[in-house]
């Protein structure tokens, strides 16, 4: 049984339905009082949109029906082509309990939600990891959390070394955390996933910490033994912030790289031209 949240801004029960709608895995249940007594569905949510490359708005027609009346069935259109659009069924209505309380979950979309993985994460993964890591999203996507972290975690323990690699490469480059790159070599030789982790998460610089917040605190989980115990459910909420987290080394690191390269070859290019 999820939590039941409280509303009393018709904004804030917007954008939860919008989050359900684009984020949320079917029949993932959002149960809620609300005493701004919100009834229609959002005019626009956030989507990746593939024709456009990007996270777009998309919109619908509001007048067009959708109130919290039971079943009923919606389109989003991106608001910058015009050309993608997604079909949602979904329930929207009271509750059986508690009796003052609004359920919401989706029965069904088209397209399916989105398996994407992002393009410097993709190219730092083999078929294998990459078969895996589609498998991962699937199952998130039909709430089957404990299915999605454990495909998640073969990922995550195939790429471990090569995250450990990137952090040490950042982390000598601003002078952190010396006294522990050090031991590298051997952790990666010799640790278990979970002393991997740990160890990352030591030697991780603040300059890749998002919001002032070490970043791998989130993996702690995928690497403790307890998720056998979690409910679905929690495992979907454990995959989204693991999965954060892991995108966002990747993509982070790759700028980084990619931004330092650029760097070195505009100043080689300068070297040469003044000879
Ligand atoms: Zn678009």
């Amino acid at each position: 049984m999820p939590d039941v949240l409280s509303f009393d801004d018709p904004k804030a029960v917007s954008a939860a339905i919008a989050k359900m709608f684009s984020e949320a895995p079917l029949y993932s249940q959002l149960v809620y009082t609300d005493k701004s007594q919100t009834e229609t569905i959002p005019e626009a949510i956030q989507l990746f949109c593939e024709t456009c490359d990007m996270d777009t708005n998309w919109d619908t027609n509001v007048w067009n029906a959708n109130y919290r009346r039971g079943f009923g069935e919606t389109e989003y259109k991106c608001r910058n082509c015009r050309e993608k659009s997604v079909t949602y069924f979904y329930y929207w209505g009271k509750a059986v309990s508690p009796a003052d309380a609004f359920l919401f979950f989706k029965i069904g979309q088209w397209p399916a939600l989105e398996e994407r993985i992002p393009r410097e994460l993709k190219k730092n993964l083999d078929r294998a990891s990459q078969n895996s890591y589609y498998k991962a999203l699937r199952c998130r996507n039909q709430n089957l959390g404990l299915g999605s972290l454990s495909y998640l975690r073969r990922v995550v323990e195939d790429k471990i070394n090569a995250i450990l690699d990137m952090i040490a490469e950042e982390s000598k480059q601003v002078g952190f955390a010396a006294e522990h790159l050090a031991k590298l070599q051997d952790i990666k030789a010799k640790g278990l996933f979970k002393d991997k982790i740990e160890f990352a998460s030591v030697i991780l610089p603040p300059s890749l910490w998002p919001g002032g917040h070490n970043p791998i605190d989130a993996l702690h989980d995928l690497a403790s033994d307890g998720t056998h115990h979690f409910s679905e459910e929690e495992c979907v909420q454990i995959f989204d912030r693991v999965r954060v987290v892991f995108e966002y080394l990747f993509r982070e690191i790759d700028t980084r790289r990619r931004s330092a390269s650029e760097y070195a070859a505009s100043r080689a290019k300068l070297a040469s031209a003044r000879k």
